[in-house]
């Protein structure tokens, strides 16, 4: 039976996150497909799973303070969080709705005697809606890592580099709701023609402009129906990318007939940006270890008619020289913990150790790659030194001969986009041509 009351769906995919190592992004994708909902009440699903798993924290420890039982079962705690997320985040539901509503889901969901308790607690708490607000905004300051709902160890260490003011502006920053951007497919139209399409499909957008863009290249999507149903989406016309990720094939500036290497293409955002700016002359390998990855980058290509670029694992075709070599390295996403929403909960301090590794290894092979006049990008979505300016260091300490031309951080709440570093390194006999 496909279940068509929002707080149904969002109860559903909660749990099935909470019990299950898959993306929140992918559950929720899933369970959209099958269901016939009206939009505001999609973008309701959203806001409800994406605000609870990322209020996460915030929402146990009001959870832990009315508990009788110090252990609540996962499904009592999904549902509370669910109540409580609605009666303290979301001011335009009316407590009663937030109530009634949450634990109408735990009875259509059959969670039998789950409802009592969970009607008790969000009951008592609508009682007491001021004074817990109150409670929830002290504690940002008493103990941020719960207040701001992020992980204690990744606050200590940000807090190292950033001043207090900076610090609660990035935690503010990625518990808000990212927007979408459209990145105009020059292979396939320009910007007159897509604007023309998106009117009649209901798209409302904004410019948007950046140094590192040019004109009606990036639109801020407001409102439109969903991405992928529409016709422009399919036709190859655009694709969905925030614009610090642009920074990076910017830097790179792939000229016409040009040999490209990207070293870790998946799933093709920058290699179709690449093939871009080449105008379809020229070559890029799109190098990508994963399968599944790289059947979703041969769509992306096929759908923006990416000709140029050829998909391949690791394997003799990407062994250079190049021209040009993207390595867009895998990292912590510490820079897009807003668009990641379950990504602060995964992560581990030794994850970022982890990732230091294996970006050396790839920086080291990219480098390897280039021809002696050629020009190499590292890049990542991280804000952690470890992945970004100290891989490059300690790279370069290795492999004498290059030298970093140009380097750039995007940070969250100055720059207003996600978190990125980009580097130009070049052969050091290039450097002052
Ligand atoms: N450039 C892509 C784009 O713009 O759409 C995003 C790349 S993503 C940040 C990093 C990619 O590197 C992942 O698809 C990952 O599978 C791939 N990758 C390449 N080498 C890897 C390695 N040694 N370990 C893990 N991932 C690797």
């Amino acid at each position: 039976m496909v279940c068509q009351k929002p707080r149904e769906i969002a109860a559903r995919v909660l749990l099935k996150h909470a019990e299950s190592r898959v993306f929140l992004e992918d559950l929720l994708a899933r369970e959209l497909t099958s269901a016939t909902l009206k939009s505001v009440d999609r973008a309701l699903v959203q806001e409800l799973c994406y605000g609870v798993v990322r209020w996460q924290l915030a929402l146990d420890w009001l959870i832990q303070k009315q508990a009788r039982q110090p252990e609540t079962s996962v499904q009592a705690r999904v549902l509370l969080r669910l109540g409580l997320y609605q009666l303290f985040w979301l001011d335009r539901i009316p407590a009663h709705a937030a109530v009634n509503e949450t634990v109408e889901a735990a009875r259509t969901l059959e969670l039998g005697p789950l409802g009592g308790f969970v009607n008790a607690m969000l009951r008592n708490y609508a009682r007491n809606i001021d004074t817990t607000k109150a409670a929830l905004q002290e504690l940002k300051t008493k103990d941020p890592a719960v207040g701001w709902s992020h992980p204690k160890w990744w606050i200590e260490r940000t807090a190292k580099r950033l001043s207090p003011g900076d610090l609660q502006a990035l935690l503010a920053w990625n518990n808000q709701p990212a927007d979408t951007f459209a990145r105009l497919n020059r292979l396939k139209t320009d910007g007159g023609p897509l604007i023309a399409r998106w009117r009649d499909e209901g798209v409302d957008y904004d410019f948007a402009k950046y140094d590192w863009t040019s004109e009606n290249q990036i639109f801020r999507l407001r409102h439109h129906p969903s991405i992928e149903r529409l016709k422009t989406f399919k036709d190859g016309w655009f694709y969905v990318q925030d614009p610090s990720t642009l920074l990076a094939v910017h830097l790179l500036a792939p000229r016409a007939g040009e040999r490209v290497l990207d070293l870790c293409a998946a799933p093709g955002g920058k290699a179709t940006l690449i093939a871009d700016a080449l105008d379809n002359d020229g070559e890029v390998i799109a190098a990508e270890p994963d399968a599944r990855r790289r059947q979703r980058l041969t769509e992306n290509c096929d759908r923006l008619g990416a000709d140029v670029v050829v998909v391949a694992p690791n394997d003799p075709r990407t062994a250079g020289p190049f021209d040009a070599v993207l390595i867009d390295a895998p990292c912590s996403n510490t820079g897009v913990l807003r668009r990641r929403i379950d990504a602060r909960w995964r992560l581990t301090p030794n994850d970022i150790t982890q990732c230091h590794r294996i970006q050396v290894e790839l920086l080291s092979t990219g480098l390897k790659r280039l021809g002696p006049q050629g020009r190499a990008v590292y890049s990542t979505c991280s804000l952690e030194p470890e992945e970004n300016e100290q891989v490059v260091e300690e790279v370069l300490a290795k492999l004498p001969g290059f030298t970093v031309a140009k380097s750039q951080s995007l940070h969250p709440v100055r720059d207003k986009t996600d978190g990125a570093y980009v580097a130009l390194i070049v052969p050091t006999s290039s450097a002052h041509r």
